[in-house]
C-alpha cells in the first residue's frame, strides 16, 4: 500500500474502487491538487443470488471525505447509481448529475430516508461545472437508457474523456443522438487520458440501432394468436417505446408487470421521455382483455425470483395466469453467470405451453446492446486522439481487447489494471499496483453493510 501519497497540483490520477476488471459496481475516483471526484456509485449481484446486493468497499475515499469535492452520476442504471443511498451517508458530498437520473435518484434517497440531506445538483447535458479543482463538462452520448453522459474532467495538470457507457446510436429513440462533431473536436483539447468502456470488446463491428428493433419485434408480435408477454429492462424507455407503438398497431393495449419498470415509466413520464399517446392498462384489469389485446412487458428477463415473469411461469402472478397458446419475447440478453435461472424460467414457461422467442432464434434483431463494438471503440478513439487510453467497465479479456483496439488507433498508453490500482497520469503515464485497499460488501436482510466474500463471478445489470 502507497496510499498515504496525496496527489499534489502537478498530479492527475484516477483510481478505480469498482468496475475495473469486472462489470458491475462501478466506483471510479480522480485525484487532483489534494482532491478527489468520484464518478458513479454502483452495485452489482451475486450469480444466481439476485437478491443480494453487493457494492464497493468505499474505505479510502471515507477516510479522505474532507478531500472528495462530489460525485457524478453519468446513468441510471444500477453498476452506476444503486450505491448512492448506501454510501452516500459515509461521504456526505453533493451529487452532480442530469434530470432524469436526478428523478430515478431521488426515488432510491427517498426510500431510504435521505431524500432532504442529500444534496442534488441538476446539470443539464452540455454544461459545465467547477467541482473542486475539477471542470467538468457533461457531454450527452447514446445507451440504452435515458441520458447518458460522458464526461470531460478538466485541470491544469491535465483532461480526461470519462466515457461511462456509450455505444454510437444514430437513432436511439429517446433523447438526441450523439453529437459527432463536438466528439471529433476533443481530439483538439488535449486529452490526457480516456477512461472507456469495454463490455463489449470481444464483439465485432458495430452495435445495432435501438430503432431498428421495430421491424423484428412488430414480425413477431404480428405472428402472435395469443397473449403477448415481453421480457425486457425496464429502464430502456427507448425499448418501451417501441414496444408501445407496436402493440397500437397490433390492436393491443399494453401493460407494464413489475414494480420496477412501473417506477421507470412513472420516472419517464416526469421527464417527459414518454410518449403522451399510450394509454397503459393496469395489471389488474389486464386479465379480463381478449388474449390477442393484451401486450404485456414484464420484469424478470434474467429469471430473477419473485420478478414478473418468474412469477407468471410459477402460477404466483397475482392478477394474471399465463396460458397454452401465449408468448414470451425475451428482448434482452442473458447476462452471462444468469444462464442456468434463465433455463429454469424458459422451461417452467415451456412446462405451459407457451410460445417462447428468444433473441438469438430470431431473424431480425429483437434486442440491441447498450454498449460499444470494435467499430465503434475504433471510431471514438479516432475522433478523441487520447495520449493514455484506460480501459474499464469490463473484464481482463474485455479490457485487454479494448486495449489492443486503442493502440492499433495510435493511442501512444493503453494501460489496464484493476481495483484499487492508481493510474498517474502526469509525466510518463504508469500504473501503481495495489495502492488502495478494495474490497465488497454485502447488504444484510437487516440492512446493514457487511464485509462480502472476495468475487467468484461477476454479473452486470443492464444491457
Ligand atoms: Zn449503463
Ligand atoms: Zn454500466
Amino acid at each position: 500500500m502507497h496510499s498515504e501519497l496525496i496527489p499534489d497540483h502537478n498530479a492527475l490520477w484516477f483510481l478505480p474502487l469498482g468496475g475495473c476488471g469486472e462489470i458491475g459496481m462501478n466506483l471510479n475516483l480522480y485525484g487532483h491538487d489534494r482532491r478527489w471526484l468520484m464518478v458513479d456509485c454502483g452495485i452489482t449481484f451475486e450469480p444466481g443470488r439476485q437478491h443480494e446486493v453487493i457494492l464497493p468497499d468505499p474505505t479510502f475515499i471515507r477516510q479522505r471525505r474532507q478531500s472528495l469535492s462530489g460525485m457524478i452520476i453519468t446513468h441510471a442504471h444500477e453498476d452506476h447509481i444503486g450505491a448512492v443511498p448506501y454510501l452516500w451517508p459515509q461521504l456526505d458530498c453533493p451529487i452532480y448529475t442530469t434530470p432524469f437520473t436526478a428523478e430515478i435518484l431521488r426515488r432510491k434517497l427517498a426510500s431510504a430516508g435521505l431524500l432532504s440531506r442529500a444534496p442534488i445538483i441538476e446539470v443539464r447535458p452540455g454544461e459545465r461545472h467547477a467541482i473542486g479543482p475539477f471542470s467538468v463538462e457533461w457531454l450527452q452520448l447514446t445507451h440504452s437508457i435515458p441520458e447518458p453522459n460522458a464526461l470531460v474532467i478538466r485541470t491544469p495538470a491535465g483532461h480526461i474523456f470519462h466515457t461511462a457507457d456509450w455505444k454510437l446510436d444514430p437513432s436511439p429513440i429517446v433523447g438526441p443522438s450523439y453529437d459527432r462533431i463536438r466528439l471529433q473536436q476533443l481530439a483538439n483539447e488535449n486529452i490526457r487520458a480516456m477512461v472507456c468502456d469495454s463490455t463489449n470488446a470481444l464483439v465485432p463491428g458495430h452495435s445495432v440501432s435501438e430503432s431498428s428493433l421495430y421491424a423484428g419485434l412488430k414480425n413477431v408480435v404480428a405472428a402472435c394468436e395469443g397473449r403477448v408477454f415481453v421480457g425486457c429492462f425496464g429502464s430502456n424507455i427507448a425499448r418501451l417505446h417501441t414496444l408501445a407503438r407496436i402493440a397500437q398497431e397490433t390492436g393491443r393495449y399494453l401493460c407494464l408487470l413489475g414494480r420496477s419498470l412501473q417506477n421507470m415509466v412513472a420516472a419517464a413520464k416526469t421527464q417527459d421521455v414518454w410518449p403522451r399517446d399510450v394509454t397503459l392498462v393496469e395489471p389488474g384489469h389486464a386479465g379480463y382483455l381478449p388474449a390477442e389485446e393484451l401486450l404485456a412487458v414484464a420484469t424478470g428477463s434474467q429469471g430473477e425470483p419473485r420478478t414478473a415473469l418468474w412469477q407468471l411461469a410459477n402460477g404466483r402472478h397475482p392478477a394474471l395466469d399465463i396460458e397454452a397458446g401465449d408468448t414470451v419475447i425475451f428482448s434482452a440478453r442473458t447476462i452471462p453467470g444468469n444462464e442456468p435461472a434463465v433455463a429454469r424460467l424458459q422451461s417452467a414457461l415451456k412446462g405451459r405451453s407457451v410460445h417462447l422467442i428468444t433473441s438469438d432464434q430470431s431473424d431480425l434483431p429483437i434486442h440491441a446492446s447498450g454498449h460499444p463494438c470494435q467499430d465503434e471503440l475504433r471510431q471514438m478513439y479516432q475522433w478523441v486522439r487520447p495520449q493514455i487510453a484506460i480501459p474499464v467497465h469490463g473484464e481482463a479479456a474485455h479490457m485487454a481487447r479494448n486495449a489492443v483496439l486503442a493502440r492499433d488507433c495510435y493511442v501512444p498508453y493503453a494501460l489496464t489494471g484493476e481495483n484499487g490500482d492508481l493510474f498517474q497520469l502526469e509525466g510518463t503515464p504508469r500504473c501503481l499496483k495495489k495502492f488502495a485497499a478494495v474490497g465488497r460488501l454485502h447488504l444484510t436482510p437487516e440492512g446493514r453493510l457487511q464485509s462480502a466474500p472476495q468475487r467468484s463471478d461477476f454479473i452486470p445489470i443492464a444491457g
